[in-house]
């Protein structure tokens, strides 16, 4: 392990011995007394040091090897430390192109996992991830990109027809792919977006071997957790899943529904329908090609952009071992305000999804 200071935080000065790395007050690391020999020592924190070697150093400057070790154990504890050779590697598993891309994100995660080596870890177990998004319209597209910019292994996107017009986003397909195959235009989205040279593969993965799919149909139904026969067969395999849409001026993320774990799709359906009795007989609508659909779909550029980086991160955050909002609650974002709002899901005793089974005898 070769230590080095994050690159990603800033350094001043809250007064003449007191040197801040980080700039928001509540999440920066200090160090205190930092006269000429410990500045002198913090600069060989440069990622080409082990421990041992810093430890003759601090020795050789005076500092003395137990101060120094001390000094040390204060700096990882505070979460200033990372592995410059875990970086490397997790670095060395994407193509060069993709590799200088990815420098803030592991930056970020470096500050999200604070011990050394965590944050590589991560970026490195990335590129095993196997994600598919199903809708290639403003919001699928944009995910999809925007996981495979942040190193996601293999970002599928599945779709029918050509794109038009309204499918067409700055953070997804651009306007010159209108007309092109919607499976296609992706698929050249998600090698733009990785910095791939070649066209990433076009096979599809079994459901059983994705780690996510991600619902973001372009009908704007995964706002309200439609696809009821979809869902339940992605219950049935046990592929964690997450629903995402802009319906008119409404944008939703989640639930993200982890089979067994959290509260499905239809435990929503379930929900809203104890509000409003018809509201199943609207959803299975939407979902229809029928005259009552909207002649001009209505999807704000900045609203679906919102969702979409929204989405791209509740499943980072997933499939990084964390635990986003959308686990158990849903997070909705109205054109009207701007504002987000978390709203909490619980399993509905109607359906049944988080019942566990009964031991035997
Ligand atoms: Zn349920």
């Amino acid at each position: 392990m070769r230590l080095l200071l994050k690159p990603a935080l800033s350094r001043s000065w809250r007064d003449s011995e007191t040197l801040q790395f980080g700039t928001v007050r509540q999440y920066a690391g200090v160090v205190e007394r930092a006269d000429r020999a410990r500045c002198d020592f913090l600069g060989l924190l440069d990622g080409t040091r082990d421990r041992p070697a810093l430890l003759a150093a601090g020795e050789r400057a005076g500092l003395g090897r137990e101060p120094t070790g001390a000094l040390l154990d204060e700096l990882e504890r505070t979460g200033l430390l990372d592995d410059a050779e875990a970086a490397g590697r997790a670095l060395a598993r994407f193509p060069q192109p993709h590799r200088e891309l990815l420098g803030p994100d592991l930056a970020s995660l470096s500050l999200v996992h604070s011990a050394p080596g965590a944050a590589p870890a991560v970026l490195g177990r990335r590129t095993d991830h196997r994600v598919e998004v199903r809708g290639a319209g403003r919001v699928g597209a944009a995910i999809a990109a925007v996981l495979a910019a942040a190193g996601t292994g293999a970002v599928t996107v599945t779709d029918t027809g050509r794109v038009r017009p309204a499918d067409c986003s700055p953070a997804g397909l651009p306007p010159g792919e209108v007309g092109r195959l919607r499976s296609t235009a992706a698929r050249d989205a998600v090698r733009r977006a990785s910095a791939r040279r070649t066209a990433p593969s076009t096979r599809r993965p079994s459901a059983r071997d994705l780690d996510l799919v991600v619902l973001a149909p372009r009908d704007g139904s995964g706002a309200f957790a439609g696809g009821a026969a979809e869902a339940r067969e992605l219950l049935r395999a046990g592929v964690p899943h997450l629903y995402v849409g802009v319906v008119e001026e409404f944008g939703v993320v989640g639930p993200l529904v982890v089979p067994g774990v959290s509260a499905c799709g239809h435990c929503l359906v379930l929900a809203r329908e104890d509000e409003d009795p018809a509201w199943p007989r609207i959803l299975a609508q939407l979902a229809d090609e029928g005259p009552g659909r909207a002649r001009t779909p209505a999807c704000d550029t900045g609203l679906a952009t919102a969702v979409a980086g929204l989405a791209a991160l509740h499943a980072q955050v997933y499939l990084d071992g964390g635990r986003p909002p959308s686990l158990d609650g849903w997070c909705e974002l109205s054109a009207v305000d701007g504002m987000p709002r978390r709203l909490r899901l619980k399993g509905h005793p109607d359906c049944g999804c988080l019942w566990q089974p009964q031991p035997p005898g």
